[in-house]
């Protein structure tokens, strides 16, 4: 069929808005028009080759939309049904079978692969082919095939225009609290970064009972944003030392702490902001080869553990329902975090998300 998809030609340029031919899905696949899609930060450090997914390609892997065909093998979908896109996963690797699929071993191929494991594309046009299944979905496109094994199918009434971001950036944050970190209520957090990632991972945090959240960034108005959020604490870290701050606010360290940077200098400042047998977690993608300072003669006598944490180590089939409950019970209002912008503007979207105008744009097809 023909469809419409925004196109990653050369890093550092912008998507171009092509006509492309969309192949038949396969019969592990679905499908899906897609009504929304988040953009992420690894959108745009994949469009720029951080890591070398065959270009061009269609990104986008926050998609949100309707099945409109089901593969002949799939089971537990239907034409109609309300789907949120998470990463694809193999199903039968041991991080698999051991419910940690966002560890899947084949996860690299399966979700930057730049197509289909039999190396078939399912973009095309005048030019050639296009890769496709970018964390097994390529969102940015108003019809994609995806694999089904990384669809969640959503109530009928769930806002699918809002809900597309769980599926990696919201869910990022929030899994790294929920299911890694686990503050117990009347615990305290620390947040390094306000994006938005940082931001649902505060808000994880707030309902999960935590009852000191400490938010450290370099930029004024977003430590203003997640106190109106829930913050009860905010650290400049341009003006104040976090280290000595944290200190300060929680008596001695704080008990979790989560890094969404990925700066090395960041990261040495979480590890040293922890109370004894504190838990700290890194989820900020950084470029292959970076590496950070870690102080095993004074962090050893303090027991902290600290976890690297992908997507959340969520299994998004049971994860994101969760995360869609707690926002309809007002408890987890990741949706002050967006901002919709119409598919043209995609460009504008990825520089707003960029310059931090905007914490998480959501693209409405
Ligand atoms: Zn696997
Ligand atoms: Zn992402």
């Amino acid at each position: 069929m023909r469809t419409r998809a925004a196109v990653a030609t050369a890093p550092q340029t912008d998507l171009e808005i092509r006509e492309v031919e969309l192949d038949a899905p396969r019969s592990d696949e679905l499908q899906v028009k897609v009504v929304a899609s988040g953009i992420c930060h690894t959108d745009a450090i994949i469009r720029d080759q951080w890591y070398p997914v065959p270009l061009p390609t269609v990104l986008g892997h926050e998609g949100a939309g309707i099945v409109e065909a089901v593969g002949a093998d799939v089971e537990g979908f239907a034409v109609g049904d309300k789907v949120v896109l998470g990463p694809a996963y193999c199903g039968r690797c041991e991080q698999c079978l051991d419910g940690h699929p966002m560890f899947c071993v084949n996860f690299y191929d399966r979700n930057f692969g730049g197509g289909r494991a039999d190396g078939s594309k399912s973009f095309s046009d005048d030019s050639g082919e296009i890769s496709s299944h970018f964390f097994g979905q390529s969102s940015f496109a108003e019809h994609t095939n995806v694999v089904a094994s990384g669809a969640v199918k959503v109530p009928d009434d769930a806002p699918l225009d809002l809900l597309g971001p769980l599926g990696c950036g919201i869910m990022t944050g929030s899994g790294a609290v929920l299911n890694v970190l686990q503050p117990q209520p009347g615990s305290s957090v620390a947040v390094f970064g306000t994006g938005a990632v940082g931001m649902s991972g505060m808000l994880a945090a707030k309902a999960a009972g935590a009852t000191t959240i400490i938010m450290v960034d370099i930029v004024p108005e977003r430590l203003e944003f997640a106190k109106e959020l829930g913050a009860t604490h905010t650290v400049n870290s341009k003006e104040t030392d976090p280290i000595e701050a944290i200190k300060e606010i929680t008596g001695g360290g704080v008990e979790y702490a989560l890094d969404t940077t990925g700066v090395p200098p960041v990261f040495a400042q979480m590890t040293k902001s922890l109370a004894t047998r504190g838990h700290g977690a890194l989820v900020g993608a950084a470029k292959l080869g970076t590496e950070a300072p870690f102080d095993i003669g004074t962090l050893l006598l303090s027991g902290i553990k600290i976890s690297m944490v992908v997507e959340g180590d969520a299994v998004p089939q049971e994860f994101i329902p969760r995360l869609i409950a707690l926002h309809a019970a007002g408890t987890f209002p990741f949706d002050k975090l967006t901002k919709s912008y119409a598919f043209e503007d995609i460009n504008q979207a990825f520089a707003d998300s960029a310059n931090g105008t905007t914490l998480k744009p959501i693209i409405v097809f």
